[in-house]
């Protein structure tokens, strides 16, 4: 392997089959770029920048801006000196660079010139968590995700009025088999009462018996800025809470378990930063972590779920049960990098 690898890379667009709703707003077409790096020896490795700026990573702009000033050849250290200010980037091109040089995990991902799709299938070992359309839509879409093998489910809520998603969180428990799995994700768009109902409503069905479904977690229920009321609210009740716009990049992960944060930490690698470090600070810390999708292609969804299978701790459900929001890639991907 050796160290001058040739940079290319392509931007993208892709719409999403049905809008994306949450408490961020709706989310119509996700745009990325697709890179690729080639050693001397023809070697290939590829990398994709899927930014989600609403979220705390770079913009696309800013991306693009940093791989138009890259020059046409690029080493290891441009690849290990991006900014913590661009992890979108320091995912795509690190896991590119992995891709090419094989990583511990063997070099066959270094010998396709073109991503072999079929081989980009669900890693086996690894359950997975359908994302549930947001509103009364859930109740009509879990039946055909459980008879696709699903059996953790994830429903925003923040979305609606608070009254109107309780009764229809009601219906939801009552209508999915008993021992689903279910999550409930406000995207910090719960005010500190309304985190505390949810709360309270979860562990109250849970005491009275009245809960058919587990619910493993409430995600992000207050704002980023509320890191503290979500580190005290933490313990007072049985239902958990993950974290994970709070925990969009590695600088932020590490704030939040030094301020004492021990519940589950939300990880999308698509815009955490760097793999290697996020590696270190998860073996390091075994801290709880739920992998999840930053709707991303099969191109960093590989290097994500490798990740996962890695760092995953207590058997949770990776949050990448999100195909139903996108049509089939292969031909999407071979006709924007057309000398394939
Ligand atoms: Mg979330």
């Amino acid at each position: 392997m050796t160290n001058d690898y040739r940079f290319e890379f392509r931007p993208y667009r892709r719409r999403f089959l049905r809008s994306l709703t949450t408490n961020h707003g709706n989310w119509d077409i996700r745009e990325g770029i697709i890179l690729r790096l080639t050693d001397e020896s023809g070697k290939v490795g590829w990398g994709e920048i899927a930014p989600i700026s609403w979220f705390g990573s770079e913009t696309l702009e800013q991306a693009l801006d940093f791989c138009h000033q890259l020059p046409a050849e690029i080493t290891e250290e441009t690849i290990f000196s991006i900014s913590d200010e661009l992890p979108a980037c320091q995912f795509g091109f690190e896991s590119a660079w992995e891709w090419g040089s094989g990583g511990d995990e063997g070099d066959e991902g270094g010998n396709f010139i073109t991503p072999n799709f079929s081989l980009l299938t669900p890693h086996s070992s690894l359950l997975y968590s359908a994302l549930l359309p947001s509103g009364e839509a859930a109740l009509n879409q879990w039946e055909t995700l459980w008879e696709q093998g699903y059996r953790t489910f994830k429903w925003k809520i923040g979305v609606y009025a608070i009254a109107d998603e309780l009764e229809i969180f009601k219906s939801l428990i009552h209508t999915l088999p008993a021992f689903t799995k279910l999550r409930l994700d406000a995207n910090g768009g719960l005010s500190y009462e309304e985190a505390n109902l949810w709360l309270r409503t979860c562990d109250n069905l849970k005491v009275n018996g009245e809960l058919p479904v587990i619910i493993e977690f409430i995600e992000q229920p207050l704002p980023v800025g509320q890191f503290q009321q979500m580190l005290e609210l933490s313990p007072s009740y049985e239902t958990a809470i993950a974290l994970d716009e709070s925990v969009a990049t590695l600088g932020q992960l590490a704030a939040c378990y030094q301020q004492g944060w021990r519940g589950i930490f939300v990880i999308k690698p698509g815009i955490v930063g760097s793999p290697s470090r996020l590696r270190k600070f998860c073996q390091q810390h075994k801290i709880d972590t739920v992998f999840s999708s930053v709707f991303e292609t099969a191109i960093a969804r590989l290097a994500a779920l490798q990740l996962a299978a890695e760092l995953s701790q207590n058997n949770r459900a990776i949050g990448f049960g999100i195909d139903h929001f996108f049509e089939q890639e292969e031909t999407w991907f071979q006709s924007l990098w057309n000398d394939l």
